[in-house]
């Protein structure tokens, strides 16, 4: 039996989940072992858990589990884990994947493999392909445990619904938990503007240390409400205090992987790089033509984004004004 923790927010399934849950149907096909989803809290989204194979639903119900609260997550898990013994236990390697598997892991003080890419599970030991240093390279490595728990790398999996998805059950399982385990919980959140959040928007429109301060970022704006998208940050920026912190990709920031990445005065330091590697078309408007990001981007402009910005906003306007 494999375990894949269905991470959500507030029932909202995290997109990166279902990577999760492909690479879990595969290990479970190649263990001949059954795929069961695990969700916490209320509402489980059935419907679209069971188009990825999960034949079982296990969901985690409790008064004190209304909001998320990680190591009320990984106590409850861990009970499951204790009472049916899957071979492995599977998440997303998300802020909240992470979080949940390494609570997991201290509970029943078994090691917790993050960013996992390949697994090649064996009589023994499994052969684990992950990454490492915020993504600049791959290790190949082993995990033995009674129960093997880890992360699986966002967007290293494609996620694909089941070939022939099996009918989906559904059983409550209640944890004990004290108040310990509530100790961290979420109790408030923030709404982004149209809805659109940093993680899952097609278009990204980022401002590094070029765009010069916090006024700076009102063309990135303008030119990402014309996209539909949003704007985000390096962390020179969420450091100089220009931007939130919920604004910055990268390796300590929000992984991203949009159609179109716009890297606007953005050197595209490893760290940066490793959030935004995954997009589908970067374009980057810098004026140093041997910046990373501009030798590494699909598109460059170079020159100054005072100007650059200004401009495409105002062609699109034109284009679209002349409709
Ligand atoms: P710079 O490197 O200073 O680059 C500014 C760029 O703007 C240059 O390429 C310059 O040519 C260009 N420019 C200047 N003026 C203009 C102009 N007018 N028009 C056009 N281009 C212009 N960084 C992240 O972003 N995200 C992370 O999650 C992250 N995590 C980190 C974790 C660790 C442990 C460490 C050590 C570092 C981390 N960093 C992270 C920091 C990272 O190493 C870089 O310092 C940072 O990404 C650089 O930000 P930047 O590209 O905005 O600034």
């Amino acid at each position: 039996m494999i375990f894949a923790l269905v991470t959500h927010d507030g029932g909202v399934i995290e997109e990166t989940a279902f990577q999760a849950l492909t690479l879990a149907r595969e290990l479970a096909a190649d263990l001949g072992a059954d795929l069961h989803a695990i969700w916490i809290g209320d509402q489980p989204d059935v419907e679209r858990v069971g188009l990825y194979g999960a034949t079982e639903l296990h969901n985690v119900t409790h008064d004190a589990l209304d909001d998320y609260a990680p190591q009320a997550w990984g106590a409850a898990l861990s009970q499951l884990v204790s009472g049916l013994s899957p071979e492995a236990v599977v998440a997303i390697g998300s802020d909240r994947g992470n979080e949940v598997m390494a609570h997991l892991g201290a509970i029943l003080e078994e090691p917790m493999v993050s960013n996992v890419r390949e697994v090649k599970p064996t009589d023994g030991a499994w052969e684990i392909t992950r990454t490492r240093w915020g993504g600049s390279l791959l290790e190949e490595t082993t995990l033995d445990a009674s129960v093997k728990i880890m992360t699986v790398s966002e967007h290293a999996v494609e996620a694909s619904a089941a070939p022939t998805p099996a009918g989906l059950s559904a059983e409550t399982f209640i944890p004990e938990l004290d108040e310990a385990d509530l100790a961290a919980k979420v109790v408030d959140r923030v709404t982004t503007s149209q809805g659109i959040t940093l993680a899952t928007a097609s278009v990204v429109v980022s401002g590094g240390r070029g765009v010069g301060g916090p006024d700076g970022f009102e063309p990135l704006e303008q030119l990402a409400a014309l996209l539909g998208g949003v704007v985000g940050c390096s962390r020179v920026v969420t450091n100089n205090g220009w931007r939130p912190h919920s604004d910055q990709v990268g390796q300590t920031g929000t992984v991203v992987a949009p159609d179109l990445y716009v890297a606007c005065g953005i050197s595209g330091a490893i760290q940066h790089w490793v959030g935004m590697m995954a997009s589908k078309t970067i374009l980057a408007i810098n004026t140093d033509a041997e910046a990373p990001m501009v030798t590494k981007a699909d598109y460059a402009v170079l020159g100054d984004l005072e100007e650059v910005v200004p401009a495409i906003v105002s062609e699109i306007e034109k284009r679209r004004g002349g409709d």
